[in-house]
């Protein structure tokens, strides 16, 4: 859908005033009270995400308040406070330097002066930048990667580099305006006009863009992007274009949980899903349409921030305690399921339908698995479950893995937990079932043989791992896979 052009409104004014409605919110991203605190955070904030910088400055702050405080600190504190940043060394030797050199030269002040600035300790011209700009106002577009990419596929510059693309920005736009477009572009860099996906398709620039027109091929990836514009800008599907499980709950959905995020496929709800992690690979077209998050240990914080997610779905064993954390930090609303038991699972599939408005379906799951543990339970032959080599490990009796071998029929042996067993452990516990998931450990037809040769009295059975260890989702499936072997 093109816009009509006014004469009165010049291209500039226009992306201006596009940017201003679709990014209201868009501030600096690093938590700061004054300038301080804004210099510290900006030289932490380089090769680390500003939501990770925002969960290490409030521990930082109450330890170091000032210049004076950081001047006389010890390395070794400052390395173990800023050490999830990365680059820790480093960084703490610049935040040290800085504090003395901000005593020694400014009384323990940040000075305004961009040249002074710029020549304090970890602080080169980009941070100058940010920090003139944030803490005091003075007009200052520093070009960042987000910037560079959006300014040059936008045709607003044509340069090679980030100093001659600000110079291009500082001609075009009015000097009053550079702070505002500073964050308002890189909103835009984050939240729609990413560097391997821009979304083209609902971005509110489109017609002003050449690359997302065609007219030119991206800047940034060397080809020319694919757009399908058949739906108009700002479009983004209606509760009503979901299908009948999607009429409540949140429209936007992002799952740190492979099993979950493919549990809300079945349940229809997959144009919901709006981030996932690396490893939510099923079923297999999620990955070239909806966007990655990172890890399950290491979920990229700044990325589902910029996703406006209306809720984050996690699992206790399966992620961190600090992601979790880390969300209500940001404010974005999260569910931790855990799944321990088949019982345990049918709750949950409770919980989470009531959570992502699909009652009805979490209700006939939950239901229909409760009905399958009904029933006394013969007490099979001894199951030993391993789930990792060198070292070897297993999956205990009280694992969820532990209680669907239990359901099927077999006995499951080995310690609590996931343990690691000592060669002379493994010998003693003797199994007469050995299983050998091929996942997350890839077993293989080798080492069901290796076992077999181990325990000569023993059945050893290779099986498919995602059938044993993606709860909710496949439950069943695991269920059906072991009681065949009983
Ligand atoms: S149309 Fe595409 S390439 Fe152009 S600014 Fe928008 S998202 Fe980026």
């Amino acid at each position: 859908m093109r816009r009509p052009k006014s004469a009165a409104v010049s291209p500039a004014a226009d992306l201006q005033a596009r940017l201003r409605a679709a990014y209201p919110d868009a501030r600096c991203a690093l938590d700061h009270t004054d300038p301080f605190q804004l210099v510290v955070a900006t030289i932490l904030s380089a090769q680390c995400t500003d939501a990770r910088v925002n969960l290490t400055t409030p521990a930082l702050f109450a330890r170091f308040p000032d210049a004076a405080a950081l001047a006389s600190a010890r390395q070794a504190e400052v390395e173990a406070l800023v050490r999830s940043t990365g680059f820790y060394r480093n960084k703490a030797k610049a935040l040290i330097g800085l504090g003395q050199a901000l005593l020694a030269r400014h009384g323990g002040r940040v000075p305004s002066d961009p040249a002074e600035l710029a020549a304090l300790p970890g602080v080169g011209q980009k941070t100058a930048n940010v920090v003139l700009a944030n803490a005091f106002g003075v007009p200052a577009l520093a070009v960042d990667t987000h910037i560079f990419r959006v300014a040059r596929r936008l045709g607003l510059s044509k340069a090679p580099t980030p100093e001659k693309v600000e110079a291009d920005l500082c001609r075009t736009f009015p000097r009053e305006d550079w702070i505002e477009l500073h964050h308002q572009l890189i909103f835009h860099g984050r939240r729609t006009c990413d560097a391997r996906r821009p979304d083209c398709a609902v971005c509110p620039l489109w017609d002003l863009c050449p690359a997302g027109q065609g007219k030119i091929k991206d800047p940034h990836l060397g080809v020319k992007l694919a757009v399908d514009r058949s739906q108009p800008p700002g479009f983004s599907p209606r509760a009503s274009d979901l299908g009948p499980q999607a009429a409540g709950g949140p429209r936007r959905i992002v799952s740190l949980v492979p099993s979950v995020t493919e549990l809300l496929v079945q349940w229809g709800l997959a144009a919901r899903l709006v981030g996932r992690t690396r490893y939510c690979i099923e079923p297999k077209w999620i990955r070239n349409t909806v966007p990655m998050v990172g890890g399950t240990k290491d979920p990229d914080l700044d990325r589902i921030r910029d996703l406006a997610p209306e809720l984050v779905i996690l699992e206790k064993d399966e992620n961190p305690k600090s992601a979790a954390e880390a969300l209500t930090a940001l404010g974005i609303p999260w569910l931790a399921l855990e799944v321990r038991t088949l019982k345990g699972a049918a709750a949950e599939l409770r919980r989470l339908g009531l959570a992502v408005g699909a009652a009805e379906a979490g209700e006939a799951r939950a239901a229909a698995l409760e009905a399958r543990l009904k029933g006394r339970r013969r007490k099979g032959p001894r199951t030993l479950a391993l789930i990792w080599k060198d070292p070897w490990m297993s999956a205990g009796p009280d694992t969820y893995l532990g209680d669907l071998v239990r359901t099927a029929g077999l006995a499951p042996i080995g310690p609590d937990g996931y343990p690691v067993l000592e060669e002379a452990t493994l010998e003693a516990l003797a199994p007469q079932v050995v299983l050998l998931p091929t996942e997350p450990y890839r077993f293989n037809r080798r080492h069901a043989a290796e076992l077999q040769r181990r325990f000569p009295e023993a059945t050893v059975h290779l099986v498919d791992g995602q059938a044993l260890t993606w709860y909710l989702s496949r439950t069943e499936e695991g269920l059906d896979l072991l009681s065949g072997l009983t």
